[in-house]
Order: C-alpha cells, then structure tokens, then sequence
C-alpha cells in the first residue's frame, strides 16, 4: 500500500477567507495531498485571542465555506478538546489515526516563520512534514532559506509557489465592525452566515450567542 500523504490545517479561522482557501488549494494541487483536514481552534497559544467568534461559529463557517469541495473535511477535534490547542497533540491524535501515512502540517509563511519557538518543536519535527506558502507578494526565496534552517534542525519542509493573497481575518473583522457588509476576500456563504448571525458587530443580540 503507498503511503498517503494527509494535510494538517489548523488555524482560528475566526472568519475563514480566501487566503485560507486559496492555501489549501495550492497545497493539494502541488503536494499531491489525499485529503485536507481543517482543525478550528479553541484558543490560540500563540497569539492574543482578540473578537475571537465561538467554536461552533467559526466551525460552522468552515464547514459552510468547504461545502462542495471533496477532498476537504473540517474536524472539531480541538473545539472538543477544550483546551489550549497546542499542535503537538492534535498531530498526536491524527497520528494515531494516520498510522500508515504522512502527515502534512500546512502553514501560511507568518507561522512558518515561528515554527522553532512552537510547543515542542522537534516532535511536530518528527510527527509531521512541515508544509508553507506564501501570504504575502515576494516571500518565495525567504520561505525557501527557511526550510533550509529548519532542515538543518532536523525538520522534512516543504514550500509550494504561490501568489500569495494577502487577505487577514483581522482586516475582515475590522472592515465588518467599520459597517462594510461584504469586506473583500469572504466567501459569500460565510458572508451571508455572519450577517443572519451578526458577528463581529457590537450590536450581536445575546440570544444569538452559541453557549456550550
Ligand atoms: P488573524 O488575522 O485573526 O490573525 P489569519 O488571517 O492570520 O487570522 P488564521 O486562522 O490565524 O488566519 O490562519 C490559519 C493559517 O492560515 C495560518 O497558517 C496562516 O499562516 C494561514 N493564512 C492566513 N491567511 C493567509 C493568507 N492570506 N494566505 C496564506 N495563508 C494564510
């Protein structure tokens, strides 16, 4: 039997947009990827959780923004989990589920960039093969010199060409709370999804809050 080759997605998706899509298209076209698994947070370790949507929300998102597209399936594994979501243990986890294949844990070049300051590094070195693309126009040659480094420390890297779209869920979550309805690089369903439910605007009555 050959080996598969599974795509690890993590992110707070807190909305999922085009970058995001647009990553993950370009993961599967040219890693040769069997299927893409994307994994909603609970908490971000590594950054400060600001306007952060619940996990059913940005859940839902996801499953309504990957609607239509096979070879992607969105896990609540680390929503479950309630608890910090360090890669590591979901890689743990898929591992275990994996058992026979490889895992592609799939990055945009800002988490790439960090990789080494992760919570226990040199197990994702050995769980997963570390796989990035551009987020930002010229980043290709840098990226390249990276995975070099990472090589060095014992990281499998690998680096897709891209061009890049250099769309942020900040950026979105600002232009919607600034009163821009359909801010660019949302995918219409997530569009229509936050507006029924207002998120991401002060005025989001509490009854349309997601209590677990
Ligand atoms: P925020 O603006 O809230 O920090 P974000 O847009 O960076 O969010 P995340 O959910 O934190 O989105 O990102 C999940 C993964 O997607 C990360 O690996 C990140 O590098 C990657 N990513 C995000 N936006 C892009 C983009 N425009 N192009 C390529 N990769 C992206």
């Amino acid at each position: 039997m050959t080996m598969r080759r599974i795509g690890i997605f993590g992110g707070t998706f807190n909305p999922i947009h085009e970058g995001h899509l647009h990553l993950i298209a370009g993961f599967y076209q040219q890693l040769g990827l069997s299927e893409v698994i994307l994994i909603p947070d609970y908490t971000p370790p590594h950054k400060v959780a600001n306007d952060l949507a619940d996990g059913e929300d940005r859940y839902n998102l996801c499953r309504i923004a990957t609607h239509g597209i096979p070879y992607i399936r969105v896990s609540d594994y680390e929503l479950r989990r309630q608890t910090k979501s360090y890669t590591v243990y979901t890689l743990e986890h898929f591992a275990d589920l994996y058992p026979d294949d490889e895992l592609c844990l799939l990055m945009g070049s800002d988490m790439f960039f960090t990789m080494e300051t992760w919570h226990q590094a040199q197990r994702i070195f050995e769980l997963a093969t570390l796989c990035a693309g551009a987020r930002n126009a010229g980043e290709y040659e840098k990226l390249l010199s990276h995975a070099q480094e990472l090589r060095k420390k014992g990281a499998r890297a690998e680096v897709i060409s891209l061009d890049a779209l250099s769309v942020s869920s900040t950026e979105i979550r600002e232009s919607i709370k600034a009163g821009n309805h359909a801010p660019q690089g949302l995918p219409d369903a997530v569009q229509k999804y936050i507006e029924t439910v207002c998120l991401y605007t002060e005025e989001r009555p509490e009854v349309l809050r997601y209590k677990s």
